[in-house]
């Protein structure tokens, strides 16, 4: 490969999270010990919030109340798009029955989980749209018990939006708690609620650490680290237009990191001028995070042609992938490793994470080299059954018998030996 970094990254985002793991098993530890209690007390440390943690009906009702009309009717809009997608996908995992030879059926159902814990990130924005991801795709798969938790603002409860949006999308109960606390009480079954079988949704590295511990007691959707984001761009992209997708996802944090990928010098050139001016003209704190996520973690790469620039976007395994290039079916044929793909001028990660439907929890730091993101598929167990008639079963029990025999499992061997001696009596086996 010929590439060239224009810009190179000084920072990874892997980072040492020794501290924040001592802190959140301390945190998992005491609440599981002290239960709502210890909880609430926590609610109040990092969120100065002693209200009511399960919001009533009338409490609900309020928050929406206090919602702007123009803003629900784009809740309900993105909501309906999401919906429709996870619908989708949830039609492309119907159960199996194959008759594998002759008088032996096995087959495979999709269940979905019993109680679903969707964590809605509330602490600096306000995350309508993790609810909208999360609570929705939940539903749709058919979970009976699904449950939004999402930080309060310090004296006044969560966000009313997203209290909002959690009911449209179908929360059986909305719980005031963020962070660990948060995770805790679903995971433990606090508040009355049931354990939670799996715990989706993305969150701050306390959640995040929260749910790679207690993952195994739980299901999780995955350890989501800080959001990336790769542009592929050749000659035809809008300069401007790359530039502001760039700044627009470097705003999420100050080690977020983005790559510009292209096989124009010219292209490279007039975005990495335009990108700073583009950073400074956004509102604080967005400007700081988007400048220090920039110079630190952002590289741009120049390539020789489009497949080494398909090339590189694999090895970067990108959470969010966009694609501002000529002949975007052989992107979308060519393309292996990412959380998701933006083909064209016309849609944009923005698109996708608010409103546009498939899903935005997504892998990052590389994870989509083995996993795709959250889906109505991740709330659901892939089970198997088998039956057979008693000439289907005998091929089966005899091999079962040797086979076990030779591992060793003589009381494997038997539980095949007694089937035999039964359904064919007076036969040799041997
Ligand atoms: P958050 O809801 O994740 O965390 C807030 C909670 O953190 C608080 O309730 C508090 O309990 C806890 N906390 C704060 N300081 C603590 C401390 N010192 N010790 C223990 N607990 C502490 O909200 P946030 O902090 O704004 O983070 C949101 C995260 O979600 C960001 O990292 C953002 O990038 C991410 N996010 C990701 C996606 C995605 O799809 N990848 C979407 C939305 C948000």
């Amino acid at each position: 490969m010929t590439v060239e970094y224009l810009k190179k990254a000084s920072k990874t985002s892997v980072s040492d999270a020794s501290d924040v793991r001592e802190t959140v098993l301390n945190i998992l530890g005491e609440i599981e010990a002290g239960g709502e209690a210890a909880a609430r007390a926590y609610a109040d440390k990092f969120d100065k919030y002693d209200g009511n943690i399960v919001l009533t009906r009338d409490e609900i009702d309020a928050a929406a109340a206090t919602v702007p009309e123009k803003l629900k009717d784009d809740i309900r809009f993105a909501h309906e798009n999401i919906r429709r997608f996870a619908e989708a996908q949830k039609e492309s995992i119907g159960d199996v029955e194959v008759e594998i030879r002759p008088g032996l059926i096995a087959g495979q159902k999709a269940i979905p989980c019993n109680a679903a814990g969707c964590y809605v990130p509330g602490g600096r924005y306000a995350h309508i749209a993790s609810a909208l991801m999360t609570l929705t795709t939940a539903r749709v798969a058919g979970c009976p018990n699904v449950v939004a938790c999402s930080p309060p603002r310090p004296g006044q409860g969560i966000h009313p939006a997203i209290v909002y949006t959690a009911d449209l999308c179908g929360a059986d109960t909305i719980l005031a708690l963020g962070g660990v606390q948060g995770v805790a009480a679903m995971a433990f079954g606090l508040f009355g609620l049931p354990k939670a079988d799996i715990l989706v949704g993305p969150g701050n590295q306390f959640v995040a650490e929260a749910k790679r511990i207690l993952f195994g007691r739980v299901g999780i959707d995955m350890i989501a680290g800080p959001t990336d984001s790769l542009v592929i761009a050749d000659d035809s992209a809008d300069a401007e237009i790359v530039a502001a997708d760039l700044v627009g996802q470097a705003e999420h944090g100050y080690n977020s990191p983005v790559w510009l990928v292209t096989d124009n010098r010219p292209l490279a050139e007039t975005v990495m001028a335009r990108v700073p001016e583009l950073i400074a003209a956004l509102p604080e704190p967005n400007k700081s995070s988007a400048e220090a996520a920039w110079r630190d973690y952002a590289e741009v790469i120049l390539c020789g042609d489009r497949e080494e620039m398909a090339q590189v976007a694999d090895d970067t395994a990108p959470e969010h992938l966009t694609v501002l290039a000529r002949d975007l079916d052989w992107w979308l044929d060519r393309l292996r490793c990412y959380g998701s793909l933006f083909l064209g001028e016309e849609t944009t990660v923005a698109f996708g994470d608010k409103a546009s439907g498939p899903n935005h929890v997504l892998p990052t730091s590389g994870a989509a080299r083995y996993t795709g993101g959250l889906s109505v598929h991740k709330y659901m167990k892939l089970v198997t059954w088998q039956r057979a008639t008693r000439d289907g079963a005998r091929p089966i029990a005899e091999a079962t018998a040797r086979i076990s025999r030779l591992e060793g499992m003589e009381g494997h061997a038997r539980t095949a030996d007694i089937r035999l001696a039964k359904w064919y009596p007076g036969t040799n086996f041997d």
